[in-house]
């Protein structure tokens, strides 16, 4: 057993991150094996989309704030790896942890392998100077490069050590990306951990009755990916399909702060009564909506798997998706984001819904897996 536990420093930035974090930090922290640190780069920093989600998950305030804001892609990430680097120096960690595909993501891995440490530690039988680099949420491929994130995830993976999967098609894509299938391990999914602990809590938040909605008798709304709010004439013909779905059933929107001004460009009056445009609510309420939604509709990367989890219809306004675990096993339908394909999709959601499994896995222990491949890789079990 090494002298002192080993040093990991795990990353967040924006809203996605949150829930993946929140399980790796409680494990971490819980072993004597590890000394865990979060840092927290502030790619997302107001209130709705970054610290209510510390109090609905109870995460430890993070042990430094890098404060990076927002920017351009190329802006923001460099500004995130400058200010990284004196965070590696200072803290001098054995292991970095990134998950998911956001700027941080890529940016913080990018840094960390490449840094040299001022003391080597044991590593498979020999010395390393550089941390080891541990990607959660590896693998994951919507094979359409005009999305950031997708360039964010194939970067990260080819830097990371070690590779955490949570799904099978991951870990197909990642052995047809010719890497070492010893980096690579199939554990489940974080985020679903986090969904798993949280969902009681969430029952009893009151969002339903603030917002006067009944349970089954709504639709629940996120729009925030460039593809579909950037071009004023797709964002149209989404905005008058959801219009016309609102006649039907309300649709509360919780509206992304990118979304905001554009959505408000689209010519739909969105200040009637079925509509419900509220700002982004906290964790413990989104969950507790999504958990009574008649339906989910969403260009969300995440919200495909939560609502897999939970049963509930989601029609994903996309040409792809990277998850698709959440289609072939799940309650996830990919939608054109046209009028035609999303009122023919509501049809079809209305007469035969999907109905889906759990897929493998995701069952609240991933972190504990993620935590003991850890163990394992760096001989603390020996
Ligand atoms: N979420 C939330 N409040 C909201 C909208 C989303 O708590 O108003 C949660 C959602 O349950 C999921 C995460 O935020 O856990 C997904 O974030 P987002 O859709 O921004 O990112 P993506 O998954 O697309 O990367």
């Amino acid at each position: 057993m090494p002298k002192s536990p080993i040093k990991v420093l795990c990353i967040a930035g924006a809203r996605p991150n949150f829930p993946k974090i929140a399980p790796l930090m409680r494990v971490l922290n819980a072993s004597s094996y590890f000394d865990a640190r979060l840092v927290h780069t502030g790619q997302h920093y107001d209130d709705a989309l970054s610290r209510v989600f510390f109090e609905d998950l109870q995460i430890p305030k993070p042990d430094l704030d890098l404060e990076v804001g927002s920017a351009s892609h190329a802006v923001q990430t460099a500004e995130i790896m400058k200010r990284f680097e004196p965070v590696l120096q200072k803290e001098q960690p054995q292991a970095v942890i990134v998950v998911g595909d956001v700027n941080s993501t890529i940016a913080c891995a990018l840094v960390a392998s490449k840094y040299q440490l001022e003391e080597p530690f044991a590593w498979h039988g020999k010395e390393r100077l550089r941390p080891v680099m541990i990607h959660v949420e590896a693998g994951l491929r919507s094979f359409d490069e005009d999305m950031p994130e997708e360039i964010n995830r194939r970067l990260t993976d080819a830097i990371s050590d070690l590779l955490f999967v949570t799904e099978a098609d991951a870990q197909e894509n990642l052995k047809n990306e010719g890497v070492d299938g010893e980096r690579v391990h199939f554990v489940g999914n974080v985020m679903i951990d986090t969904l798993l602990a949280a969902r009681k809590e969430a029952m009893k938040s009151n969002i339903l009755s603030v917002l006067g909605l009944e349970k089954g008798k709504y639709a629940l709304l996120t729009l925030h990916r460039p593809s579909n709010v950037d071009n004023l004439q797709v964002l149209g013909g989404i905005m008058e399909a959801l219009d016309e779905i609102a006649r039907e059933t309300p649709v509360v929107f919780p509206v992304h702060p990118r979304t905001r001004p554009l959505v408000q460009g689209a010519g739909i009056d969105l200040s009637s009564e079925r509509w419900k445009l509220i700002e982004p609510v906290g964790y413990l309420d989104f969950l507790k909506l999504m958990s009574c939604a008649h339906i989910m509709i969403t260009d969300s990367g995440g919200i495909q798997e939560e609502t897999t989890v939970l049963g509930v219809p989601c029609m994903t306004l996309r040409e792809n998706t990277e998850r698709p675990v959440t289609v072939k096993e799940g309650t996830n339908m990919l939608v054109k984001p046209s009028q035609g394909a999303i009122l023919q999709a509501w049809q079809r959601i209305n007469t035969d819904p999907p109905r889906g499994k759990v897929p493998k896995y995701w069952d609240g222990l991933a972190a504990d897996r993620i935590v003991s491949v850890l163990a394992n890789e760096f001989g603390v079990l020996n």
